[in-house]
């Protein structure tokens, strides 16, 4: 967006503060500076010169998550998360010799620098070396180290075609995404297995990349636009009859910027909507289950799956309208605000004496097996396709 752009969609707020109460942030920090409202002024004095891209501009609009819970509750239809990405895309053009947090998003975009940090981190674990970076300073630095301990011991990116189990000529393509394809291997196994039952052929393009969401929120629409064109040319190649995202927020990415005639769905809604007889059978499960509904899912199927497993006992997740406080890169650049947020979360999860937690979304994943760990509880994070996938197992389908 051209600063003229944000200016007019920025007018189009009335200061209502109708998106205050739903604001992560504002309700936080209980400043109209870290209120979507608040915001929006900020970006209007930025785009019209009133005001340089200093610390306390910059500031403000980083603490903003991206959830977008206020442009869902805005009555004037304010295209918030557009303004947010534009402001941002304003200072971090004013601010081009701070090459630190490009470097960063390089290393989660990257499939081969993420399999590195992998190597890396076991390496730390294995001589010791581990223990002596929890003594860091730096909490940023802390939580991008401990993350690497979700990465996989065995590394690999699952590229290619997989054949259907049983040939029926259908093919799809399935989006890995950059973290996900090395944090979320189990669930792309399982889902090409399950894919392979169904009588679908998956490829996964080799030259797939990141969806671009990351560089896009932080600033750097440019290098999205092009991840996003690389992603389209496989898309626009190929035979398949849709694209299927794992994770929710690449979907919403893809879904929003992927120019392509290719339909874009999801894991979870493309089994609901097959033909119910379609579906396998499934073993029972007695065990209870909370689903976390990340920001970038607002039409969340994951219970509705669910329910397809006998004897599982399904609740959501309480406030589950309220960012987990991944989002995105925001556990890395604001990690004092996103474990306050996850800390919440945490409460909520405990009091359910729930055994898994389900979230369709890659980052809310491992923010929450992050504090999971921390917090030395019993739980298990799962997809919700993953968790379908395994009461599949060893069941005679129907497919
Ligand atoms: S963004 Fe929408 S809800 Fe919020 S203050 Fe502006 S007009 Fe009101
Ligand atoms: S996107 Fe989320 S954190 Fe940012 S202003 Fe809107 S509600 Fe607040």
């Amino acid at each position: 967006m051209t600063p003229e752009q944000l200016l007019k969609e920025a007018d189009r707020c009335v200061k209502c503060g109708l998106c205050l109460p739903h604001c992560p942030t504002y309700l936080l920090l209980e400043s109209e500076a870290d209120s979507p409202r608040g915001r929006i002024s900020l970006i209007q004095a930025l785009a019209s010169g009133e005001l340089p891209a200093g610390k306390s501009m910059e500031t403000h609009l980083a603490r903003c998550l991206s959830c977008r819970a206020c442009e869902s509750a805005c009555p004037s239809g304010v295209r918030y998360g557009a303004l947010i990405d534009g402001g941002r895309t304003l200072i971090a053009d004013q601010h081009r010799g701070r090459p630190v947090w490009r470097r960063i998003f390089g290393l989660l975009s990257d499939r081969q620098r993420l399999e590195r940090w992998g190597k890396f981190h076991t390496l730390l674990q294995r001589s010791g070396l581990l223990r002596i970076t929890r003594l860091f300073p730096s909490m940023r630095l802390r939580r991008l180290i401990s993350l690497g301990q979700f990465l996989p011991k065995q590394v690999g990116v699952l590229t290619e075609l997989h054949a259907a189990k049983r040939p029926t000529g259908r093919l799809v393509q399935l989006f890995t995404g950059c973290v996900g394809s090395q944090t979320d291997q189990q669930l792309i196994e399982q889902s090409l297995s399950l894919l392979s039952h169904l009588g679908y052929a998956v490829e996964i393009p080799a030259n797939q990349v990141c969806c671009g969401a990351l560089h896009r929120h932080n600033g750097y629409p440019e290098q999205a636009d092009r991840l996003c064109e690389t992603n389209r040319l496989q898309a626009e190649k190929s035979r398949a009859e849709c694209l299927i995202t794992l994770a929710s927020a690449c979907h919403l990415e893809l879904n929003e910027h992927l120019k392509s005639d290719l339909p874009i769905t999801g894991m979870t809604d493309f089994l609901l909507d097959l033909p119910q007889d379609a579906l396998p059978n499934l073993q029972p499960l007695t065990k209870k289950v909370v689903v976390h509904t990340p920001c970038t899912s607002q039409n969340d199927r994951s219970q509705e799956l669910l329910r397809l497993i006998p004897g599982l006992e399904i609740e959501a997740l309480p406030e589950n309208s309220i960012c987990c406080g991944a989002a995105g890169s925001y556990l890395l650049t604001q990690p004092e605000l996103s474990a306050t947020l996850g800390a919440k979360k945490l409460v909520g999860l405990k009091a359910s004496n729930a055994e898994i937690l389900i979230t369709g979304n890659t980052g809310c994943a491992l923010q929450f097996r992050q504090l999971i760990v921390q917090s030395e509880l019993n739980v298990d994070v799962m997809h919700p396709v993953e968790l379908f996938a395994r009461q599949m197992e060893n069941c005679t389908g129907n497919a």
